[in-house]
Protein backbone atom coordinates (compact mmCIF):
# COMPACT_ATOMS: atom_id res chain seq x y z
CA UNK A 1 0.00 0.00 0.00
CA UNK A 2 1.14 3.41 -1.01
CA UNK A 3 2.41 5.38 2.22
CA UNK A 4 0.74 8.18 1.11
CA UNK A 5 -2.54 6.90 1.97
CA UNK A 6 -1.99 7.08 5.70
CA UNK A 7 -0.33 10.88 5.84
CA UNK A 8 -1.04 14.00 6.87
CA UNK A 9 -4.99 14.29 7.61
CA UNK A 10 -5.93 11.66 9.97
CA UNK A 11 -3.60 13.61 12.35
CA UNK A 12 -5.78 16.59 12.64
CA UNK A 13 -8.57 14.52 13.76
CA UNK A 14 -9.45 11.54 15.16
CA UNK A 15 -7.02 8.94 14.96
CA UNK A 16 -8.83 6.01 13.32
CA UNK A 17 -7.81 3.28 16.57
CA UNK A 18 -9.78 6.21 18.59
CA UNK A 19 -12.86 6.31 16.13
CA UNK A 20 -12.88 2.54 16.20
CA UNK A 21 -13.43 2.35 19.90
CA UNK A 22 -16.46 5.06 19.98
CA UNK A 23 -20.03 3.52 19.57
CA UNK A 24 -21.17 4.44 15.78
CA UNK A 25 -22.79 8.04 16.04
CA UNK A 26 -26.71 8.38 15.14
CA UNK A 27 -25.98 10.62 12.43
CA UNK A 28 -23.26 8.26 10.29
CA UNK A 29 -26.31 6.34 8.76
CA UNK A 30 -29.29 8.14 8.89
CA UNK A 31 -28.12 12.18 8.48
CA UNK A 32 -25.69 13.26 6.49
CA UNK A 33 -22.75 14.43 7.94
CA UNK A 34 -22.41 17.29 6.16
CA UNK A 35 -25.16 18.97 8.60
CA UNK A 36 -22.59 18.46 11.93
CA UNK A 37 -20.25 21.20 10.88
CA UNK A 38 -18.62 21.33 13.82
CA UNK A 39 -16.76 19.14 16.61
CA UNK A 40 -14.91 20.26 19.00
CA UNK A 41 -11.30 18.78 20.05
CA UNK A 42 -9.35 19.61 22.85
CA UNK A 43 -6.32 21.67 22.20
CA UNK A 44 -2.74 19.53 23.55
CA UNK A 45 -0.59 23.00 23.95
CA UNK A 46 -3.29 25.39 25.04
CA UNK A 47 -5.38 23.34 27.41
CA UNK A 48 -8.44 24.98 26.06
CA UNK A 49 -11.68 23.74 24.15
CA UNK A 50 -11.03 25.14 20.25
CA UNK A 51 -14.00 24.40 17.72
CA UNK A 52 -12.42 23.16 14.19
CA UNK A 53 -14.48 22.77 11.21
CA UNK A 54 -15.45 18.72 10.36
CA UNK A 55 -13.32 18.01 7.53
CA UNK A 56 -14.40 15.57 5.21
CA UNK A 57 -11.76 12.76 6.45
CA UNK A 58 -12.82 12.91 9.53
CA UNK A 59 -16.54 12.97 9.23
CA UNK A 60 -15.93 9.60 7.39
CA UNK A 61 -13.59 8.40 9.96
CA UNK A 62 -16.42 8.67 12.52
CA UNK A 63 -18.72 6.75 10.47
CA UNK A 64 -15.98 3.68 10.48
CA UNK A 65 -18.10 1.58 12.96
CA UNK A 66 -21.68 2.37 11.42
CA UNK A 67 -19.22 1.17 8.16
CA UNK A 68 -17.94 -1.92 9.74
CA UNK A 69 -21.64 -3.04 11.19
CA UNK A 70 -22.96 -2.65 7.66
CA UNK A 71 -19.91 -5.21 6.38
CA UNK A 72 -20.47 -7.42 8.74
CA UNK A 73 -24.04 -7.63 7.88
CA UNK A 74 -23.58 -7.65 4.24
CA UNK A 75 -20.61 -10.17 4.16
CA UNK A 76 -23.10 -12.50 6.45
CA UNK A 77 -26.11 -12.16 4.01
CA UNK A 78 -24.68 -14.56 1.38
CA UNK A 79 -25.19 -13.33 -2.11
CA UNK A 80 -24.13 -15.79 -5.17
CA UNK A 81 -25.16 -15.13 -9.14
CA UNK A 82 -27.08 -18.00 -8.88
CA UNK A 83 -29.49 -17.87 -6.11
CA UNK A 84 -32.63 -15.70 -6.43
CA UNK A 85 -33.47 -15.90 -2.86
CA UNK A 86 -30.41 -15.00 -1.22
CA UNK A 87 -30.03 -12.23 -3.81
CA UNK A 88 -33.25 -10.95 -2.56
CA UNK A 89 -32.51 -10.92 0.79
CA UNK A 90 -29.38 -9.10 0.36
CA UNK A 91 -31.04 -6.55 -1.86
CA UNK A 92 -33.66 -6.31 0.85
CA UNK A 93 -31.05 -5.76 3.44
CA UNK A 94 -29.50 -2.74 1.39
CA UNK A 95 -32.30 -1.12 0.29
CA UNK A 96 -32.99 1.03 3.26
CA UNK A 97 -29.89 1.65 3.29
CA UNK A 98 -29.92 3.76 0.39
CA UNK A 99 -33.30 4.91 0.69
CA UNK A 100 -31.86 6.46 3.70
CA UNK A 101 -28.56 8.13 2.49
CA UNK A 102 -30.63 9.38 -0.53
CA UNK A 103 -33.38 10.43 1.32
CA UNK A 104 -35.91 9.70 -1.50
CA UNK A 105 -36.77 6.37 -1.90
CA UNK A 106 -34.67 3.17 -3.79
CA UNK A 107 -36.38 0.52 -5.69
CA UNK A 108 -35.85 -3.64 -5.81
CA UNK A 109 -36.29 -3.75 -9.43
CA UNK A 110 -37.17 -7.16 -10.51
CA UNK A 111 -35.75 -8.16 -14.30
CA UNK A 112 -36.53 -11.75 -15.54
CA UNK A 113 -35.55 -14.18 -11.96
CA UNK A 114 -32.90 -11.40 -11.20
CA UNK A 115 -33.80 -8.56 -8.56
CA UNK A 116 -31.59 -5.02 -9.04
CA UNK A 117 -31.26 -1.96 -6.57
CA UNK A 118 -31.99 1.25 -8.92
CA UNK A 119 -32.21 4.72 -7.64
CA UNK A 120 -32.71 7.04 -10.24
CA UNK A 121 -31.63 10.75 -9.64
CA UNK A 122 -34.58 13.24 -9.78
CA UNK A 123 -31.84 15.54 -12.30
CA UNK A 124 -29.24 12.37 -12.66
CA UNK A 125 -25.64 13.96 -12.92
CA UNK A 126 -23.54 11.04 -12.45
CA UNK A 127 -24.15 7.28 -11.40
CA UNK A 128 -22.79 5.01 -9.37
CA UNK A 129 -22.63 1.27 -10.30
CA UNK A 130 -22.05 -1.74 -8.50
CA UNK A 131 -23.07 -5.12 -7.87
CA UNK A 132 -24.15 -6.92 -4.92
CA UNK A 133 -23.61 -10.76 -6.37
CA UNK A 134 -20.48 -12.43 -5.12
CA UNK A 135 -19.23 -16.03 -6.59
CA UNK A 136 -19.60 -17.51 -3.16
CA UNK A 137 -21.75 -20.60 -2.85
CA UNK A 138 -23.77 -20.49 -0.12
CA UNK A 139 -23.15 -22.00 2.88
CA UNK A 140 -19.26 -20.49 2.82
CA UNK A 141 -19.89 -18.08 5.33
CA UNK A 142 -20.02 -21.25 7.73
CA UNK A 143 -16.66 -22.06 6.77
CA UNK A 144 -15.41 -18.49 6.01
CA UNK A 145 -17.01 -16.28 8.58
CA UNK A 146 -16.45 -12.21 8.85
CA UNK A 147 -13.45 -11.43 10.68
CA UNK A 148 -11.22 -9.11 11.10
CA UNK A 149 -7.98 -9.01 12.38
CA UNK A 150 -7.42 -7.41 15.73
CA UNK A 151 -3.60 -6.60 14.69
CA UNK A 152 -3.73 -5.93 11.14
CA UNK A 153 -6.91 -4.56 10.41
CA UNK A 154 -7.51 -6.69 8.03
CA UNK A 155 -11.16 -7.78 7.20
CA UNK A 156 -12.07 -10.99 5.56
CA UNK A 157 -15.07 -13.12 4.40
CA UNK A 158 -16.85 -13.99 1.17
CA UNK A 159 -17.46 -10.85 -1.48
CA UNK A 160 -16.31 -8.69 1.09
CA UNK A 161 -13.44 -7.22 -1.25
CA UNK A 162 -15.66 -7.63 -4.36
CA UNK A 163 -17.60 -5.70 -3.50
CA UNK A 164 -19.60 -5.43 -0.27
CA UNK A 165 -16.93 -3.03 0.86
CA UNK A 166 -17.76 -0.83 -1.95
CA UNK A 167 -21.33 -0.60 -1.65
CA UNK A 168 -20.59 0.20 1.95
CA UNK A 169 -18.18 3.14 0.97
CA UNK A 170 -20.36 4.24 -1.50
CA UNK A 171 -23.55 4.59 1.30
CA UNK A 172 -21.19 6.70 3.59
CA UNK A 173 -19.64 9.07 0.43
CA UNK A 174 -23.77 9.73 -0.57
CA UNK A 175 -24.06 10.35 3.15
CA UNK A 176 -21.40 13.14 3.39
CA UNK A 177 -22.83 15.12 0.48
CA UNK A 178 -25.51 18.11 0.91
CA UNK A 179 -27.60 17.05 -1.19
CA UNK A 180 -28.11 13.81 -3.53
CA UNK A 181 -30.39 14.87 -5.84
CA UNK A 182 -28.24 14.27 -8.58
CA UNK A 183 -27.09 11.02 -7.96
CA UNK A 184 -28.45 7.72 -9.29
CA UNK A 185 -27.27 4.32 -7.79
CA UNK A 186 -27.70 1.07 -9.53
CA UNK A 187 -26.44 -2.22 -7.63
CA UNK A 188 -26.88 -5.07 -9.55
CA UNK A 189 -27.49 -8.85 -9.01
CA UNK A 190 -25.75 -10.70 -12.07
CA UNK A 191 -22.46 -8.79 -12.32
CA UNK A 192 -20.23 -11.91 -12.08
CA UNK A 193 -22.45 -14.10 -14.85
CA UNK A 194 -21.95 -11.08 -17.46
CA UNK A 195 -25.09 -9.12 -16.71
CA UNK A 196 -27.31 -10.24 -18.86
CA UNK A 197 -30.21 -9.03 -17.00
CA UNK A 198 -29.15 -5.72 -15.91
CA UNK A 199 -27.30 -4.51 -19.43
CA UNK A 200 -30.31 -2.13 -20.44
CA UNK A 201 -30.48 -0.93 -17.12
CA UNK A 202 -27.07 -0.11 -16.78
CA UNK A 203 -27.00 1.51 -20.24
CA UNK A 204 -30.56 3.72 -19.14
CA UNK A 205 -29.18 4.57 -15.99
CA UNK A 206 -25.68 5.47 -17.26
CA UNK A 207 -27.30 7.30 -20.40
CA UNK A 208 -29.41 9.44 -18.03
CA UNK A 209 -26.41 10.33 -16.01
CA UNK A 210 -23.99 10.52 -18.60
CA UNK A 211 -21.11 9.78 -16.25
CA UNK A 212 -20.55 6.66 -14.31
CA UNK A 213 -18.23 5.63 -11.29
CA UNK A 214 -17.64 2.28 -10.34
CA UNK A 215 -17.29 0.72 -7.12
CA UNK A 216 -15.87 -2.37 -7.75
CA UNK A 217 -12.22 -3.18 -6.02
CA UNK A 218 -9.36 -0.73 -6.75
CA UNK A 219 -6.03 -2.50 -8.08
CA UNK A 220 -3.20 -2.65 -5.47
CA UNK A 221 -2.61 0.65 -2.84
CA UNK A 222 -5.90 1.84 -3.55
CA UNK A 223 -5.39 3.10 -7.48
CA UNK A 224 -8.40 3.37 -9.54
CA UNK A 225 -8.66 1.84 -12.70
CA UNK A 226 -8.83 3.45 -16.23
CA UNK A 227 -9.18 0.90 -18.60
CA UNK A 228 -9.90 -2.80 -18.68
CA UNK A 229 -9.67 -5.68 -21.64
CA UNK A 230 -12.72 -6.58 -23.67
CA UNK A 231 -14.08 -10.18 -22.78
CA UNK A 232 -15.10 -13.10 -25.26
CA UNK A 233 -16.08 -16.41 -24.47
CA UNK A 234 -16.34 -18.99 -26.88
CA UNK A 235 -17.65 -23.02 -26.71
CA UNK A 236 -16.14 -25.10 -29.19
CA UNK A 237 -17.28 -28.71 -30.30
CA UNK A 238 -16.24 -30.91 -32.37
CA UNK A 239 -18.15 -33.97 -33.33
CA UNK A 240 -16.98 -36.79 -34.93
CA UNK A 241 -17.94 -40.67 -35.52
CA UNK A 242 -17.65 -43.25 -32.24
CA UNK A 243 -15.79 -46.54 -32.79
CA UNK A 244 -14.28 -49.35 -30.84
CA UNK A 245 -10.18 -48.30 -30.05
CA UNK A 246 -9.03 -51.22 -30.28
CA UNK A 247 -10.88 -53.38 -33.45
CA UNK A 248 -11.99 -50.65 -35.70
CA UNK A 249 -10.64 -47.34 -34.84
CA UNK A 250 -10.06 -46.32 -38.49
CA UNK A 251 -14.05 -46.24 -38.83
CA UNK A 252 -14.07 -43.79 -36.70
CA UNK A 253 -14.04 -39.79 -36.62
CA UNK A 254 -11.79 -38.96 -33.94
CA UNK A 255 -13.21 -35.66 -32.06
CA UNK A 256 -10.17 -35.87 -29.52
CA UNK A 257 -7.54 -35.31 -32.18
CA UNK A 258 -10.26 -32.70 -34.05
CA UNK A 259 -9.90 -30.70 -31.33
CA UNK A 260 -6.24 -31.02 -30.66
CA UNK A 261 -5.75 -29.17 -33.86
CA UNK A 262 -8.84 -26.75 -33.17
CA UNK A 263 -6.70 -25.82 -29.60
CA UNK A 264 -3.25 -25.03 -31.55
CA UNK A 265 -5.19 -22.59 -34.03
CA UNK A 266 -7.49 -21.18 -31.69
CA UNK A 267 -4.16 -20.60 -28.91
CA UNK A 268 -2.48 -18.87 -32.39
CA UNK A 269 -4.97 -16.53 -32.46
CA UNK A 270 -3.95 -14.69 -29.64
CA UNK A 271 -1.55 -11.58 -30.24
CA UNK A 272 1.34 -11.07 -27.51
CA UNK A 273 2.71 -7.71 -28.65
CA UNK A 274 -1.21 -6.28 -28.14
CA UNK A 275 -1.25 -8.26 -25.17
CA UNK A 276 -4.62 -10.19 -26.61
CA UNK A 277 -4.91 -13.44 -25.27
CA UNK A 278 -7.30 -15.88 -26.42
CA UNK A 279 -6.76 -18.89 -24.04
CA UNK A 280 -8.04 -22.53 -24.15
CA UNK A 281 -9.48 -23.50 -20.89
CA UNK A 282 -12.16 -26.07 -19.45
CA UNK A 283 -11.72 -29.15 -22.19
CA UNK A 284 -13.46 -32.64 -22.19
CA UNK A 285 -13.90 -35.10 -24.73
CA UNK A 286 -14.84 -38.93 -25.47
CA UNK A 287 -16.83 -41.14 -23.12
CA UNK A 288 -15.17 -44.14 -22.12
CA UNK A 289 -11.12 -45.02 -21.90
CA UNK A 290 -11.74 -48.04 -24.97
CA UNK A 291 -13.58 -45.60 -27.78
CA UNK A 292 -12.73 -43.67 -30.21
CA UNK A 293 -14.15 -40.36 -29.29
CA UNK A 294 -17.47 -38.79 -30.98
CA UNK A 295 -17.43 -35.22 -29.04
CA UNK A 296 -15.02 -32.82 -27.90
CA UNK A 297 -15.39 -29.14 -26.61
CA UNK A 298 -13.26 -26.81 -24.97
CA UNK A 299 -13.87 -23.05 -24.11
CA UNK A 300 -12.46 -20.22 -24.85
CA UNK A 301 -11.49 -16.73 -23.18
CA UNK A 302 -10.45 -14.21 -25.48
CA UNK A 303 -9.53 -10.68 -23.71
CA UNK A 304 -7.87 -7.64 -25.54
CA UNK A 305 -7.34 -3.98 -24.34
CA UNK A 306 -9.01 -2.77 -27.82
CA UNK A 307 -12.46 -3.48 -29.82
CA UNK A 308 -10.54 -3.85 -32.96
CA UNK A 309 -8.24 -6.70 -31.74
CA UNK A 310 -11.65 -8.32 -29.82
CA UNK A 311 -13.20 -7.92 -33.22
CA UNK A 312 -10.13 -9.58 -35.15
CA UNK A 313 -10.48 -12.40 -32.45
CA UNK A 314 -14.26 -12.76 -32.79
CA UNK A 315 -13.91 -13.30 -36.61
CA UNK A 316 -10.93 -16.02 -36.50
CA UNK A 317 -12.98 -17.85 -33.81
CA UNK A 318 -15.96 -17.74 -36.13
CA UNK A 319 -13.79 -19.16 -39.31
CA UNK A 320 -12.39 -22.37 -37.41
CA UNK A 321 -13.11 -25.26 -39.62
CA UNK A 322 -12.43 -29.03 -39.29
CA UNK A 323 -9.28 -30.43 -40.04
CA UNK A 324 -10.20 -34.37 -40.44
CA UNK A 325 -12.29 -35.18 -42.89
CA UNK A 326 -15.86 -35.85 -41.84
CA UNK A 327 -15.11 -34.06 -38.29
CA UNK A 328 -17.72 -31.05 -37.36
CA UNK A 329 -16.50 -27.85 -35.83
CA UNK A 330 -18.98 -25.33 -34.16
CA UNK A 331 -18.29 -21.99 -32.71
CA UNK A 332 -20.94 -20.49 -30.35
CA UNK A 333 -20.04 -17.18 -28.32
CA UNK A 334 -18.91 -13.85 -28.67
CA UNK A 335 -17.95 -10.71 -27.39
CA UNK A 336 -19.28 -10.95 -23.68
CA UNK A 337 -17.98 -7.32 -22.17
CA UNK A 338 -16.86 -4.65 -25.05
CA UNK A 339 -13.12 -3.04 -24.05
CA UNK A 340 -13.00 0.08 -21.25
CA UNK A 341 -10.45 1.98 -23.54
CA UNK A 342 -8.50 4.43 -21.40
CA UNK A 343 -9.44 7.96 -23.43
CA UNK A 344 -13.29 6.81 -21.89
CA UNK A 345 -11.75 7.63 -18.14
CA UNK A 346 -9.76 11.05 -18.80
CA UNK A 347 -11.75 13.44 -17.27
CA UNK A 348 -13.09 11.49 -14.36
CA UNK A 349 -9.61 10.63 -13.15
CA UNK A 350 -8.15 14.31 -13.93
CA UNK A 351 -11.48 15.27 -11.70
CA UNK A 352 -10.86 11.81 -9.11
CA UNK A 353 -6.92 13.19 -8.80
CA UNK A 354 -7.93 16.43 -7.70
CA UNK A 355 -10.67 15.62 -5.50
CA UNK A 356 -7.97 13.34 -3.79
CA UNK A 357 -5.10 16.59 -3.48
CA UNK A 358 -7.54 18.67 -2.06
CA UNK A 359 -8.66 15.89 0.53
CA UNK A 360 -4.82 16.01 0.92
CA UNK A 361 -4.30 11.88 0.78
CA UNK A 362 -1.44 12.22 -1.76
CA UNK A 363 -1.45 11.14 -5.48
CA UNK A 364 -4.13 8.62 -6.93
CA UNK A 365 -2.65 5.92 -8.57
CA UNK A 366 -4.48 4.64 -11.92
CA UNK A 367 -3.97 1.06 -13.70
CA UNK A 368 -5.13 -0.20 -17.00
CA UNK A 369 -6.90 -3.91 -15.83
CA UNK A 370 -7.20 -7.61 -17.67
CA UNK A 371 -10.25 -8.28 -15.56
CA UNK A 372 -13.91 -7.09 -16.77
CA UNK A 373 -16.53 -5.22 -14.70
CA UNK A 374 -19.66 -3.35 -15.81
CA UNK A 375 -17.67 -0.27 -16.23
CA UNK A 376 -16.98 -2.19 -19.82
CA UNK A 377 -20.16 -1.59 -20.63
CA UNK A 378 -20.59 2.14 -20.01
CA UNK A 379 -17.59 2.72 -21.05
CA UNK A 380 -18.13 1.45 -24.69
CA UNK A 381 -20.92 3.37 -24.93
CA UNK A 382 -18.58 6.23 -24.54
CA UNK A 383 -20.26 7.51 -21.02
CA UNK A 384 -17.17 8.58 -19.03
CA UNK A 385 -16.78 5.90 -16.71
CA UNK A 386 -13.69 5.71 -13.37
CA UNK A 387 -13.60 2.47 -12.14
CA UNK A 388 -11.84 0.71 -9.36
CA UNK A 389 -13.66 3.25 -6.48
CA UNK A 390 -14.00 0.69 -4.10
CA UNK A 391 -12.67 -0.94 -1.61
CA UNK A 392 -8.47 -1.27 -0.72
CA UNK A 393 -7.73 -5.46 -0.37
CA UNK A 394 -6.64 -7.96 -2.93
CA UNK A 395 -7.49 -11.35 -4.01
CA UNK A 396 -10.73 -10.91 -5.14
CA UNK A 397 -12.75 -14.60 -5.94
CA UNK A 398 -9.74 -16.50 -3.63
CA UNK A 399 -10.30 -17.52 -0.23
CA UNK A 400 -7.51 -15.23 0.91
CA UNK A 401 -9.73 -11.97 -0.09
CA UNK A 402 -9.51 -9.54 2.03
CA UNK A 403 -9.96 -5.35 2.26
CA UNK A 404 -8.07 -3.33 5.01
CA UNK A 405 -10.53 -2.09 6.87
CA UNK A 406 -8.78 1.57 8.29
CA UNK A 407 -8.70 2.73 4.35
CA UNK A 408 -12.57 2.40 4.39
CA UNK A 409 -12.80 6.19 5.68
CA UNK A 410 -10.48 7.77 2.95
CA UNK A 411 -11.99 5.96 0.22
CA UNK A 412 -15.37 6.62 0.94
CA UNK A 413 -14.03 10.59 1.44
CA UNK A 414 -12.75 10.32 -2.09
CA UNK A 415 -15.89 9.27 -3.68
CA UNK A 416 -17.76 11.97 -1.83
CA UNK A 417 -15.36 14.50 -2.31
CA UNK A 418 -15.39 13.50 -6.39
CA UNK A 419 -19.52 12.93 -6.14
CA UNK A 420 -19.09 17.13 -5.07
CA UNK A 421 -17.36 17.96 -7.73
CA UNK A 422 -19.33 16.27 -10.42
CA UNK A 423 -22.34 18.11 -8.84
CA UNK A 424 -21.16 21.33 -7.73
CA UNK A 425 -21.54 20.99 -3.75
CA UNK A 426 -18.56 21.51 -1.56
CA UNK A 427 -17.58 19.14 1.12
CA UNK A 428 -15.36 21.91 3.31
CA UNK A 429 -17.35 21.43 6.20
ZN1 LIG B 1 -16.95 -7.14 -8.88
Amino acid sequence: MDGSWNDGPRKRGLSLSEVCSTPARPWCGDIPLVRRTIIVILSATQGMIVPMPLDALTAAARCLPTMISRLQQLVDCESPSTSARHLEECAALVEPWLSSALHRPAEITRVEENVHLVARAPDPRVLILGHFDTVWPVGTIGDWPFSIDICSRIGSGPGIFDMKAGIVQALTAIELLPHSDQVSVLLTSDEEVGSASSRALIAELAQDAGAVLVCEPSADGGAVKIGRKGIANYEVTVTGRAAHAGLEPHLGVNASVELAHQIIRITAIGDSARETSVVPTVASAGTTANTVPEFARVHVDARSWTITELDRVDAAMHRLTAQLADAVVNVSGGIERPPFEDAVAGTLYAEAAAAAAALGIGHLAAVRSAGGSDGNLTAALGIPTLDGLGAVGGHPHAWNEHVLIDTMPERAALLGALLARMTGQSLSL
